[in-house]
């Protein structure tokens, strides 16, 4: 018997049951609980951080020129500002502070400088997972380890509605020094609490220390964590500051995770949200705020970017409503 040859249509037939056969062997086998080892779920839809603000130089110099005029670089179309001299972010932090939020800032030698547009970024959009509503009402900011500038303590208090009440806590005896100075050469002593932290304390204040102060509940936690492990600080650290500063055990993970485990107390009114500055702790952070322990019901992360340039990643995260807790949105 001679061999027919395959007409046209049967071998499309064969390839399409073949195909349809790898699909299903695909389909049903295990490569889904491999994916869920790695990548854990996609997060909830959250408000897109707004674009970085941009300042412009050349008004800022103009409003003080004893400030920036030794930084700036004045070319052909626009005016920059050298920030390879010494001293030039602190001087463009402390006009750009001066001159959009009438805030003036001390820090102590050799301390981190905190570069604004990046911190009115993430703050403003903490703020906005509140919705508008919530905003206007009177409520707790917490800023954990805020640091000798208590810098997001000061623009909270600035930019948000005066029926906000900050509290700004840290650890180091420098950064609480500075921090009770910034809050009060700018007369904020009445809106921004310093409360000073030991390490072994939790590290968001439980809902007592608010009552008691008869301050609004918590409604709002930011946090920069330190960035490094304990030791791990590199001899060139990118920014000078004391290690205390830039160095937790476990690094910024194990941190935001404390916050988190801490946060569980407040119940379901709060955003909780934290800044993390190394893309591949995002998975350990997301599956830690899922896990049994943290128990967080809605975890969201976004990009900061200044100039096309991811600089950071903000994470968010929720309780959920435990039984009888009233519902707030
Ligand atoms: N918020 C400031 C400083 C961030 S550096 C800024 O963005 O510029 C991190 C801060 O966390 C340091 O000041 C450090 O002293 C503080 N810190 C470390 N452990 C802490 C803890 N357990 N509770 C509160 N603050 C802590």
């Amino acid at each position: 018997m001679g061999i027919v040859p395959a007409s046209r249509s049967s071998i499309r037939c064969f390839l399409y049951a073949l195909s349809f056969l790898i699909r299903k062997m695909c389909s049903s086998s295990p490569p889904r609980k491999r994916r869920r080892a790695s990548t854990p779920a996609p997060g909830i839809a959250v408000p897109q951080p707004a674009p970085a603000p941009r300042y412009d130089f050349a008004a800022l110099a103009t409003a003080d020129p004893a400030l920036l005029t030794p930084y700036l670089r004045r070319g052909a179309r626009r005016v920059t500002v050298d920030f390879s001299i010494e001293g030039a972010t602190l001087a463009v932090t402390r006009a750009i502070l001066q001159h959009h939020f009438r805030l003036s800032l001390a820090l102590p030698c050799g301390n981190l400088v905190p570069t604004v547009p990046a911190r009115v970024q993430y703050l403003s959009w903490a703020a906005s997972l509140l919705g508008d509503a919530r905003r206007a009402r009177s409520a707790s900011l917490l800023d954990v380890g805020t640091g000798p500038s208590a810098i997001y303590a000061l623009l909270a208090a600035r930019t948000l509605p005066d029926c906000w009440d900050v509290t700004a806590t840290d650890v180091d005896p420098v950064a609480l020094e500075h921090a009770e100075l910034n809050v009060a050469r700018n007369e904020l002593s009445a809106r921004i609490h310093v409360l000073a932290r030991s390490a072994a304390d939790e590290v968001v204040p439980p809902p007592s220390y608010f009552s008691s102060r008869q301050a609004p509940p918590l409604a709002l936690v930011v946090c920069n964590p330190p960035f490094y492990d304990t030791g791990e600080t590199p001899a060139a650290a990118p920014a000078p500051g004391s290690r205390a500063q830039l160095e937790t055990a476990g690094g910024e993970v194990a941190f935001l995770l404390r916050v988190a485990r801490d946060g569980r107390a407040h119940g379901a009114r709060v955003w909780f949200t934290g800044l993390v500055g190394v893309k591949s702790h995002l998975g350990a952070l997301k599956r830690g705020l899922r896990s049994d322990i943290v128990r967080a019901s809605e975890v969201a992360w976004v990009r900061l970017s200044a100039g096309g340039r991811t600089v950071r990643w903000a994470v968010a995260w929720r309780f959920a409503e435990e039984d009888g807790e009233g519902k707030d949105d």
